[in-house]
């Protein structure tokens, strides 16, 4: 008799399907529902007696009472191995490129292709030999994907101690063949093939130990590494209302930050927008070796148009691929964009499984589900002593940018920095967004911290003048508050304000960056003397005129240092208090 396990519809609701069975159904496995032809990829999410709850990754028009059920025993899962670089997928991992070419831009339902082609070839080196002791996620040999040398692990359901049995010489191997076998203390014996699958919902990383992340990441992004930084292997979210710069942020951090790879879930936004990212990030080059950015990036697409449980798997499919690449000592950087979109998709299934909601609707478990994604961010130590992480940063988009929402609430609570948008920011077009009082971080920056906190005293100061000359006017500001009015304008303008549209201006590397902040801090703590308002003012504007044209111009120190003579002869009457 055949093991295979089957069901029946009894129900439908929305992407929701209701199944009998007369076996057993394991929470959370995959099952297909058969519907003529077709095949519906679904996921059972509740079991109750000989019922279950399976929400379906499609579109569920046309499924009826009588329709046959396939369970297949496996959890939602990946397919992981050398080809995953470059690629633009769904949240179920179907290559998008190839699904468009093949059938259309207008996706089939029921269509899955296999996301890394079994036929394609791959040139092994083997770096163990026979006897040599082994792990879960140790590496058996490697193979050259494009500039990274793509570690062949043991796959992670093998455990404890074991020893490799056999190994493949140097040459090419096909994806699914044998290139190592490995034996565990029990003489269980398991295959190494260049690939291997990983459930996506529950992190399975295999390593020695997590550390405590404490290197800054170093986004080129000033106000971000200065004010409020991120650490490699640590979290941060940024929320914003609609048209704050949520987006073009990620894309600069994905362009820009000084990582090996990045993974990017572009979740539940507009079609629009996704197909503009579709077709503006192959053309992009890497800034740093020149080469496609997209040999390092991999794209995880979910339009609000695709079902909710596509959209709801897709960021854990992101944070898999790249707890994946941390393994082979890679630092990865995972995007979200946008978490309310994932959390929406939540409350959507939540509410057809009639489950009691918590507040605004959402799920009770809501909290629990944000802060173990952001769990699975961290910098560990593999077995072989090498270092690698996974910094996760989550775009928040909250109805009328009111922080005071559950999803926001939640994420606040795990997140190590706070990058909040502010939309009069957004509105006077000073960008980035990033509210510099309200927003925070707990990692530490590159630049010294008793440089960063003279600025920011410096910042809460001339922001309670900004706020007192809104009451009483210019006229009724003193000279001396209204100088440092104007140099709290020309912090913003020429330093916390970046502009994305200027190929030179939207990245500052971290030397420069301290170059320039310390000339800054130099102008900010200087008293200077006017006659009036009028030639403070003029001073400035100057100044000011002179900086951002140095923000525009490449970093060459030398030629920085004969303008910045230029500078500051233009404030040598200034004295240092
Ligand atoms: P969101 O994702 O928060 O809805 P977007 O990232 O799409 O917002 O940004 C909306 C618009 O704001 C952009 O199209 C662009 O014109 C402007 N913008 C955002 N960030 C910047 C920036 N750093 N520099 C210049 N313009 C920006
Ligand atoms: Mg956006």
């Amino acid at each position: 008799m055949s093991n295979r396990r089957t069901g029946t519809v009894i129900g439908c609701h929305g992407d929701l399907v209701k199944v009998a069975f007369d076996k057993y159904v394991i929470q959370n496995e995959v099952a297909y529902v058969l519907v003529g032809e077709e095949r519906l990829k679904s996921e059972v999410i509740r079991v109750q007696g000989h019922q279950a709850e399976m929400q379906v990754f499609e579109s569920t028009q046309g499924i009826r009472v009588g329709d046959a059920v396939e369970f297949t025993s496996e959890l939602l899962s990946v397919e992981l191995g050398p080809g995953l670089l470059g690629q633009v997928v769904d949240g179920l991992q179907n290559p998008l490129y190839d699904l468009a070419e093949k059938l259309g831009f207008f996706l089939k339902r029921g269509t899955y292709l296999d996301p890394l082609p079994d036929d394609s070839e791959w040139e092994f080196t083997p770096s163990v030999k026979i006897g040599d002791k082994i792990r879960a996620g140790m590496k058996v040999g490697t193979v050259p994907e494009k500039i990274f040398d793509h570690w062949i692990m043991v796959p992670f359901h093998f455990s404890g101690l074991g020893e490799v049995i056999e190994v493949a010489q140097k040459g090419r191997y096909k994806l699914k063949d044998t290139v190592a076998k490995v034996r565990d203390a029990d003489g269980r014996e398991t295959a190494v093939t260049l690939s291997q699958h990983w459930p996506v919902k529950v992190p399975i990383g295999a390593y020695a130990r997590k550390l405590q992340p404490a290197d800054p990441l170093v986004s080129k992004i000033r106000i971000i590494d200065t004010i409020v930084p991120v650490a490699l292997g640590g979290t941060f979210c940024t929320p914003g209302p609609f048209g704050s710069g949520k987006t073009v942020l990620q894309h600069l951090l994905s362009r820009h930050a000084e990582v090996d790879i990045v993974v990017v879930a572009a979740c539940g936004e507009r079609a629009g927008e996704v197909v503009e990212i579709l077709k503006e990030f192959p053309k992009l080059k890497d800034p740093r070796t020149g080469r496609a950015l997209m040999d390092r990036t991999i794209i995880i697409c979910n339009t609000s148009s695709m079902p909710v449980a596509a959209r709801e798997a897709s960021v854990y499919t992101a944070v898999t691929m790249a707890e994946y690449y941390r393994q082979m000592g890679l630092n990865v950087f995972c995007l979200a964009d946008s978490t309310s979109r994932w959390a929406q998709a939540m409350r959507e299934i939540s509410a057809r499984l009639e489950e009691i909601p918590g507040e605004e609707a959402y799920p009770a478990y809501l909290e629990t589900r944000i802060a173990a994604f952001y769990e699975r961010a961290g910098l560990v130590q593999v077995y072989s002593g090498e270092k690698g992480s996974v910094t996760i940063g989550g775009a928040v988009s909250p109805a009328g940018g009111n922080f005071e929402e559950p999803v926001t609430q939640a994420t606040l609570k795990v997140v190590g920095a706070f990058h909040g948008l502010s939309k009069e920011r957004a509105d006077a077009r000073r960008y980035p967004a990033i509210d510099p009082l309200s927003s925070w971080s707990k990692y530490p920056s590159f630049i010294a911290r008793d440089k960063i906190q003279s600025a920011m005293r410096f910042l809460r100061r001339s922001n309670e003048i900004d706020q007192m000359m809104k009451v009483v006017g210019e006229e009724g500001t003193s000279i001396e508050d209204f100088v440092i009015h104007l140099k709290g304008e020309f912090f913003d303008a020429v330093y916390l304000q970046q502009n994305a549209y200027d190929k030179v201006d939207e990245s500052t590397s971290a030397e420069r960056q301290k170059y320039v902040f310390d000339i800054v801090l130099d102008i900010l703590e200087r008293s200077f003397r006017f006659e009036d308002k009028e030639a403070a003012r003029q001073f400035f504007l100057n100044l000011r005129q002179q900086f951002i044209t140095w923000n525009t111009l490449e970093f060459q120190k030398d030629e920085f240092n004969d303008l910045e003579r230029k500078i500051r002869s233009r404030y040598e009457d200034g004295t240092r208090k």
